[in-house]
């Protein structure tokens, strides 16, 4: 019996925490996280080839057209697209592999390949998502109000989701992630019986 990886897609609005849990979860060598490439600017210490491939947008367009994305969308004026190649070969090894990516990216990732598994990471509440993106120092006025008001335009979207989990405390909201890809895991159709 062979038990094949997972694709997990993981969204949620900005100041959710994701990244937080996400950071978490890659702890086991088994959890793998694609990252993405952007043509925002890097933030705070943000490096290039860490948190995200910095690319300028004639790149980005030229990435596209050589279909080196599994998927791509625009956020707030910027690209974010999943690089293809390291996740087929993460795939091909058997990891399960995280996409952390906004709701759209999800409904085209649910279209070409149904069998991820997607999981919305919400925030306890708007005050909370708000102290969150504030505490973060390294954003605009303007901008802590845009990803506020695209928090609300996404939340509603989490019905769409197979799993919703509310990220009140950290450890709980990962243990619940924890239990979902168990669970996943131990799906009959997941197994090949002979
Ligand atoms: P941020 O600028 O806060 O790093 O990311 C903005 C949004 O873009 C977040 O919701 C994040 O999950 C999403 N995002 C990051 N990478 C990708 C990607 O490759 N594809 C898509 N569709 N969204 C992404």
């Amino acid at each position: 019996m062979k038990n094949e990886g997972l694709l997990l897609v993981i969204s949620g609005p900005a100041g959710a925490g994701k990244g937080t849990v996400v950071k978490e979860l890659i702890k086991d060598d088994n959890i793998r996280l694609s990252i993405s490439a952007t043509t925002r600017a890097p933030r705070g210490k943000e490096k290039d080839g860490v948190e995200y491939h910095f690319l300028s947008r004639e790149s980005f367009e030229s990435m596209i057209a050589e279909d080196g994305f599994i998927e791509y969308a625009q956020y707030l004026g910027n690209y974010y697209g999943s690089l293809k190649k390291p996740v087929v070969e993460w795939q091909e090894q058997g990891k399960d592999v995280i996409l952390e990516i906004e709701v759209q990216g999800c409904e085209k990732m649910k279209k070409i390949m149904p069998e991820c598994i997607s999981i919305f990471i919400m925030p306890p509440s708007m005050e909370v998502l708000e102290k969150r993106l504030r505490g973060r120092a390294t954003e605009t006025e303007e901008n802590i109000l845009k990803r506020m008001k695209r928090a609300a335009e996404e939340l509603p979207l989490a019905k769409n989701y197979d799993y919703v989990v509310v990220n009140g405390a950290l450890e709980d909201c990962v243990e619940d992630v924890k239990t979902i890809i168990k669970a996943e895991k131990l799906k009959a159709k997941r197994f090949h019986f002979e």
